[in-house]
């Protein structure tokens, strides 16, 4: 099969019926990051970002691209949240893809910050372990001065959160999607944008693989069971017959973002301590690792 430009090709898009070649797939990847970038004016006013890599295929993609923007200072910042057999391996692939790209790689360990790591406690895992994460990636680019956090999250990570607080009845969680989650701000709370978030999965692969971006392909032996790989298996069963299902999930919820932007600025938002925004006194984090603390 042949690409519109007539190099044989090496990708079909089901959702659009084309073919792509390498260096158009390519070329396609980067526009598409380059537009949501300046579409949603996500590094506007900045001059410092974190990117949070962890090794994997997304975040190091990102990473990538990220470097080749030069009006802008970028520290990466990977998560260490102690899983044996997992984690040394991708922040091998995160170290590796920093030194090439001349990089500031901080590695911040759960165990050094909070105390105890992920294989050590007897916990829903999941669902500790990504708050837990998400609170020490904003302490850390708080305490580099970064305006910024950008992350890996791609179109199909955006979809399966979409769904997810959808069958969670999470209002709260679902107003804050989107390229770049509408946050009152506060200034121990550095806003999170997603560069990838219009780019479908495969591509990304595809796109690491034709411009060499090593990245590690283990994936956390926690993440088998959880609700989100139910929803990734739910959303491939429904891709099979409807190709474009995915893209209509998020569009769908972009058309739904003036309104939803119009009643969160209804809803108080309270800060922790710690600088995370949360309903109560205190953030899930902070509660989580105190609860953590206490049982131990
Ligand atoms: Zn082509
Ligand atoms: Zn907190």
């Amino acid at each position: 099969m042949k690409c519109i430009c007539g190099k044989s090709a090496i990708h079909y898009r089901d959702w659009e019926k084309k073919f792509y070649c390498g260096p158009c797939l390519s070329r396609h990847v980067e526009r598409t990051f380059k537009h949501t970038i300046r579409k949603s004016e996500l590094i506007k006013n900045s001059k410092k970002i974190a990117v949070a890599v962890s090794g994997g295929k997304d975040s190091n993609t990102l990473l990538y691209l990220m470097s080749k923007i030069k009006a802008v200072e970028l520290i990466a910042i990977s998560i260490d949240e102690g899983i044996a057999g997992y984690r040394k391996q991708t922040l091998q692939s995160a170290k590796k893809l920093c030194n090439r790209l001349n990089i500031e790689h901080n590695i911040i360990s759960f165990k050094k910050e909070f105390g105890f790591s992920m294989d050590s406690i007897d916990k829903n895992y999941c669902s500790y372990c990504g708050v837990l994460r998400r609170h020490l990636l904003n302490k850390t680019a708080h305490k580099f001065g970064a305006d910024k956090i950008a992350v890996g999250h791609n179109m199909d990570d955006e979809a399966q959160s979409i769904l997810l607080n959808f069958i969670r009845g999470d209002m709260n969680r679902f107003q804050r999607l989107g390229v770049s989650p509408h946050v009152i701000s506060n200034k121990k709370f550095v806003p999170r944008i997603k560069p990838l978030r219009n780019i479908r999965e495969k591509e990304i692969v595809l796109y690491a693989m034709l411009n060499r971006i090593p990245f590690a392909h283990a994936s956390c032996p926690y993440s088998a069971h959880n609700q989100r790989r139910s929803i990734m298996n739910f959303i491939d069963k429904i891709e099979s017959e409807y190709p474009d299902a995915v893209i209509q999930i998020v569009r769908f919820y972009d058309n739904l973002r003036p309104m939803l932007n119009k009643s969160a600025s209804k809803v108080k938002i309270n800060f922790c301590q710690c600088g995370e925004p949360c309903s109560g006194k205190k953030c899930m984090a902070c509660r989580m690792i105190e609860d953590i603390r206490n049982e131990r």
